[in-house]
Order: C-alpha cells, then structure tokens, then sequence
C-alpha cells in the first residue's frame, strides 16, 4: 500500500469513528505506520475535517516531524510508544467512547460477555488508572501494558486499540464500545454473567476454530 493509499484510509476511518460515535469535538485520535513513518491526525481537528495530506508524518524512531506538517495530535507519545515497543502494529485508533468511559471509570473492569469480544479483545484487557492526558507519563504507562494486548483501558479517557490495519483496529474499537454497553446495560438488569476462562479457551478449540478464523479473516481483510 502506498503512503497516499494509507492517508486515504485514514480518512475513511476516521469518518467511521465518528459516525460510530466513539469520538465527538476534537477528541479521539488515529494513527497509521507505513514504513519507518507513523501518519496520525493534526492536533485540534475533528477526525471529520481531517483532509489526506493533513496528517501528520512522524519518524518512529526518532520522533521527527516532516517539516511544514501540522502539529500532530497531543497524544503523539501515546502512539510512537506503542508503535515502537510492538513493530508489527500497523494502526491504532484512540477513542472516547460514553459507555465504555462509564462503566470502566465506576469501578467495573470490562469484560468478556459474548464470543465475538473474546476472539478481537482476548480475555483480560488492561486497565490503566487515570493518568493525565497527552502527557509522557500517559505514555510510559500505555508502553507498559500494549506488548500482552491490544486492547487498553484507560479510565475516566477512554480507550485504545492496535491492529495490523486500519480495519483491525476499528473492529476493535467498536467491539470493545459494544461490550461497554452490554454489560452496562446487564449491571443494570442484574448481575452480568461473563463468560469463564475455559469458556474463552474453547473458542480455541476444534468445533469453534472455524467460526473464529472466518472472524479474523474478515477483520484483517483489506
Ligand atoms: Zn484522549
């Protein structure tokens, strides 16, 4: 894929961001790597009003900003940590999303309810306390956690999520809003039933294997 083509999904994807509702204003961000270069969305923007050449070209290593570039997003760090410590992440989408941020900033852990949250979150998803936004401690703390996951918590914020591609990431990202609501929506029902961890482990197993592959197939396909 060329670095045109991937500033072009960037667009597509951060149109479905908000349209999904996960961000509103200038919040949220999202970043895409293409080669030794991390493209992520301009500081202050709504990911709406982003155009293609706005965003931002960042070296991963180094931290440089392509001369004549917009600020990139406050959340810079959060990303190049990311993309450093785990090469093999490709995309990753930052969100603000209402339940998620409810549930997890009111004493609950989100966790697995349905198969679907198992096979793109896995089962335990870290939760980072609440650490000042945009800062190198933020960071640091994301860094810590991103190498068993990808997936992170961060409460009374939001929520990141890491992919091998823009979609991947996305996929995620919906996923784990769609757990926040259901299992809001159980706690105020009753009692949440989560599935078990032998539950979780037989979506790994012969009968289910199938049905699990289909999911992450379709998820990685371009
Ligand atoms: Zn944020």
């Amino acid at each position: 894929m060329s670095i045109d083509q991937t500033r072009a999904e960037l667009v597509e994807y951060s149109t479905l961001i908000l349209k999904q509702g996960l961000a509103t204003g200038a919040g949220g961000n999202i970043s895409a790597r293409h080669e030794n270069t991390m493209l992520i969305s301009p500081s202050g923007f709504s990911l709406a009003e982003v155009r293609p050449d706005q965003y931002v070209a960042v070296d991963v290593a180094t931290g440089a900003i392509a001369p004549g570039s917009l600020r990139p997003s406050s959340e810079v760090l959060m990303h190049l940590a990311c993309y450093r410590k785990r090469p093999e992440i490709r995309a990753l989408i930052h969100t603000h999303p209402q339940h998620t941020i409810a549930l997890t900033s009111s004493g609950h852990d989100l966790k697995p309810m349905f198969a679907d949250f198992v096979i793109y979150l896995g089962y335990d998803i870290p939760h980072i306390d609440y650490v000042t936004v945009t800062t190198p401690e933020l960071a640091a703390a994301v860094e810590a956690v991103i190498g068993r996951s990808n997936c992170i918590i961060l409460r009374n914020h939001g929520a990141i999520t890491a992919g091998e591609n823009l979609k991947q990431a996305f996929w995620r990202a919906c996923t784990v809003e769609e757990g926040a609501t259901i299992q809001l929506l159980a706690t105020l029902a009753g009692t949440p039933r989560f599935l078990s961890r032998e539950e979780a482990g037989r979506l790994n197993s012969l009968g289910s294997e199938q049905y699990r592959q289909q999911l992450l197939a379709r998820m990685k396909g371009a």
